[in-house]
This record gives structure tokens, C-alpha cells and sequence, in this order.
């Protein structure tokens, strides 16, 4: 088996170098400030040990990984009910299509896109005030990653909110067949600040350790949710977590991965690890460009590929 540490250093140092970087996104003109040269990336194993390359420590804004935190926390307030709300099929279309939602009679296709995690965000909201959901979401991050300074970027949640047309739209839409319980605005409200949380690789790869470990946290012997919930949550990740750009990750990294819009990838190895990576620029379906091709490498290397070497 290679040395963790120095198959990590080795790859950031590779990305490091890399002319492709893909293109920053623009279209939340707050994350356009992003530099385009940054990576980084963190393996944490099942002992605790922690590999960090490149720029590991540095906070970026989590955008749409945060949706892997709300589906976890809308199961466990709704169970398998939350299904009638949302699917769990892949969407083959773009992170903010509308597109199959007039076909689906408001039904989201899967609660990564952005209209499903909005329904998923719309359910965690039902029964409070918007302030309050959002604490329990800020929370629920904190204590999974053993991190209290973990915070919402406000530049970053206003811009989006200044910007979120689309989303809007979305919503709107939705509420129009009865998909959403809550006014428009507060829903939204607290979707666009759970995506503007800032986190660095780190406490994002600390924050998914239990969906590695059948639902539990190795190092402190606490379980989060039951290891068969950890298991759906890593299928959805599968097949949704790269929206239309899910397969070609399937197909080159073979891990469930979450992606978001700020450059980040969480990647789970179930049993072996819990990986973040994060580099600003994007591919053409909003996937970080080297962070696809870092995590690659590395389950290339370790043998990590849920599909065999
Ligand atoms: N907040 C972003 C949006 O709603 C999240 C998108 C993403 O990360 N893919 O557009």
C-alpha cells in the first residue's frame, strides 16, 4: 500500500502545476473573487490519520456539498416520506434545469439538483423560523467536523440572493404544484446561505467521515445516522452528485462525490476514507475540472475505486 501522506503531496503537487484549470463560475458574482490557481486536498482514513496537500486549510465557499448535510438531516426528520417530495433518479440535466419539473408535476428528480436540495431545504424549514433551520444546519456541520468555527461567508449568501433568478424560479415553480410548505423567500433565504458556508478540505473531509464508516464516526465511536441510511446517502452521491457530469465520474473516479459550484468535491471510500478536494475552476457541468482529475489519480493509486482496481 503507497504512503498516504505522500501520495496526497505528490498529487497536489501535480495539480499545483497544471495549465488547465477550468473555468471559475461567475454567475454568483461573489465566487468570481475565487483564485483559480488554488488547490487543495484532504484524506482523512478510518485510523483518524490525516493526509493535507496544497492548500488543505483554506475555507471555500461549499455551495452545493451542503446538500449532502440537508438530505441527512431532512431523512432523519422525515424518514422515507421525504421521498414523496423528491426522487433519487439522475437527472441527465444541467445543476438549475426547470426543464423536467413541468413534466414532473413539480417533483424534483433528485434532491442534489438544485430544485430538489430547495424542496429538501423547504422541509427541514417546515416548523421554524428561517434563522433557526439555518442554525441547525450550521450545527449539524460543526459537530460533524468536530469544528465550531466553522461560518456562513454573508458576502457570498448575499450575492447569491442578488443573483438568484433561476432559483427563484424554481421555487416558484414548485410552490405552484404544492411542493413547498414555507413562503418562497424563506426557503430560499435558507438555501442560499446553507450553500455559502465556508469550509476548508479539512473539516469537510472530517465533516463526511460518517458516510465512509457505516454511519458512524470512527474516531469517537458516535453514530450519526444508521449504517443502511449512510449507505443510501453514498447511492444518491453516485448517481446524482455531479448532476449531468455524474457518470463520467462514475466511469473515471468511482466513488460517490458531491460537487459544488465553489470548486469543492467531497468523495467517500466507504470503509477506507473520507476525501475533500477543492480547485475554483469548472468543467462544462459545474464539476471542479482538477479536482475530478485529482481524486482520479488518487483512487487510481490507493486502489480505491468502489469497482475494483
Ligand atoms: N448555490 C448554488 C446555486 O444554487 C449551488 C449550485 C452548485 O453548487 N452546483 O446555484
Amino acid at each position: 500500500m503507497p504512503d498516504l501522506d505522500l501520495v496526497v503531496k505528490e498529487i497536489a503537487e501535480e495539480m499545483r502545476q497544471r495549465p488547465d484549470r477550468g473555468e471559475v463560475a461567475t454567475y454568483i458574482p461573489e465566487l468570481a473573487r475565487a483564485d483559480a490557481n488554488a488547490f487543495g486536498l484532504a484524506v482523512i482514513d478510518a485510523d483518524g490519520n490525516v493526509a493535507l496537500g496544497g492548500d488543505a486549510e483554506t475555507p471555500f465557499s461549499i455551495q452545493s456539498i451542503s446538500k449532502v448535510f440537508t438530505l441527512t438531516l431532512a431523512l432523519g426528520k422525515a424518514g422515507d416520506r421525504l421521498w414523496q417530495r423528491v426522487g433519487r433518479e439522475p437527472s441527465g440535466s444541467a445543476f438549475n434545469s426547470i426543464i423536467q419539473l413541468e413534466y414532473e408535476h413539480g417533483i424534483p428528480r433528485n434532491p442534489f439538483i438544485n430544485a430538489g436540495a430547495i424542496a429538501v431545504t423547504d422541509l427541514i424549514l417546515s416548523g421554524h423560523q428561517p434563522r433557526e433551520a439555518l442554525g441547525e444546519i450550521l450545527r449539524f456541520l460543526q459537530f460533524l467536523a468536530d469544528d465550531e468555527t466553522i461560518a456562513i461567508d454573508e458576502a457570498v449568501a448575499a450575492s447569491e440572493r442578488r443573483t438568484g433568478f433561476r432559483n427563484a424560479a424554481l421555487a416558484n415553480y414548485m410552490k405552484s404544484f404544492g411542493v413547498l410548505e414555507n413562503p418562497v423567500d424563506f426557503t430560499l433565504g435558507v438555501y442560499f446561505h446553507h450553500c455559502a458556508i465556508a469550509m476548508s478540505c479539512r473539516q469537510l473531509a472530517m465533516a463526511g467521515r460518517f458516510l465512509a464508516h457505516q454511519g458512524r464516526n470512527p474516531t469517537t465511536g458516535r453514530s450519526v445516522v444508521v449504517p443502511e441510511r449512510a449507505r443510501r446517502i453514498n447511492a444518491v452521491m453516485l448517481t446524482c452528485g455531479h448532476y449531468d457530469g455524474s457518470g463520467e465520474f462514475a466511469y473515471r473516479v468511482g466513488l460517490p462525490g458531491k460537487s459544488g459550484v465553489g470548486g469543492g468535491i467531497l468523495a467517500i471510500a466507504p470503509g477506507k476514507a473520507s476525501i475533500a478536494v477543492w480547485s475554483p475552476g469548472l468543467d462544462a457541468s459545474g464539476n471542479s475540472h482538477l479536482g475530478r482529475i485529482a481524486l482520479e489519480a488518487l483512487t487510481k493509486r490507493l486502489g480505491w475505486s468502489i469497482f475494483g482496481a
